[in-house]
């Protein structure tokens, strides 16, 4: 079977986490010209074991270095959208957290990566791309308020481009509940809800609790419980999981 040929739709896939390695060895070429500053390569790469979640999580570190900056951000951006179009994507939603950096803020994190997607409208004909901003737990419940409320002013620039809110990031140290005004601020303008959910074991409680509180689309439920009970309110809500 030839999959690369069959068109796709690509619901769940993190700009930081799709960089290809000829994206990564151009991104660090543009930083570092060739000589090998910055994180070791090798530190992005997944070894033989298998990392914890706080490792997967660390290995981020790398691509974030690489597209700290509005020209890196956007060149990585161009070149991912370009790759989900060379594998026959036809339909893709990126997501990524807005980050400030020594070389920006969040806004213009978010304006360049909009602005990259309009950009591809014209490259990459064959792919139509829609963007859904990420709230990252790690980084606190006044960061999340702020970056909603962000999202609503840059989607009134790009009204058809931005389509969701995603809830992601390592999940260890803090508390669905925390998000909640944050996620219903955006539900209550018109965002979706994708949420990242049951990423870990051990948190079923708070799994129960964004159920009830309800999701668009579900990302990973790895570590979701198999009760009757849950897999009863996942279809009574018609929430689908993104599995990656
Ligand atoms: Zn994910």
């Amino acid at each position: 079977m030839d999959y690369k040929s069959i068109p796709k739709i690509e619901l769940h896939a993190h700009l930081n986490g799709s960089l290809s390695n000829k994206n990564i060895l151009e991104l660090h070429q543009l930083k570092y010209q060739g000589s090998d500053q910055g994180v070791n390569a090798d530190a992005y790469k997944v070894q033989k074991e298998l990392p914890d979640l706080t490792q997967c999580f660390a290995k981020f570190k790398y691509a974030h270095d690489l597209t700290d900056a509005p020209e890196r951000l956007g060149r990585a951006c161009e070149n991912v959208i370009r790759d989900f179009q060379e594998d026959n994507v036809v339909y893709l939603e990126l997501r990524t957290t807005p980050r400030a950096t020594e070389y920006m803020s969040r806004e213009t994190y978010l304006i360049t990566v909009c602005e990259a997607i309009r950009k591809c409208e014209k490259t990459c004909p064959g792919i139509l791309v829609k963007l859904i901003p990420s709230i990252d737990r790690s980084k606190g419940v006044q960061v999340a308020e702020e970056n909603v409320q962000l999202t609503r002013k840059i989607r009134e620039k790009y009204p058809d481009l931005i389509v969701g809110i995603d809830l992601s990031g390592n999940p260890e140290n803090t508390v669905f509940r925390d998000f909640r005004k944050a996620l219903q601020a955006a539900r209550d303008c018109g965002l979706k809800l994708a949420l990242h959910c049951a990423e870990t074991a051990g948190s079923v409680s708070e799994n129960l609790e964004m159920l009830e509180f309800g999701m668009d689309r579900m990302g990973h439920g790895t570590f979701m419980d198999e009760s009757l009970e849950t897999w009863k309110m996942l279809l009574e809500k018609r929430i689908p999981v993104e599995c990656c």
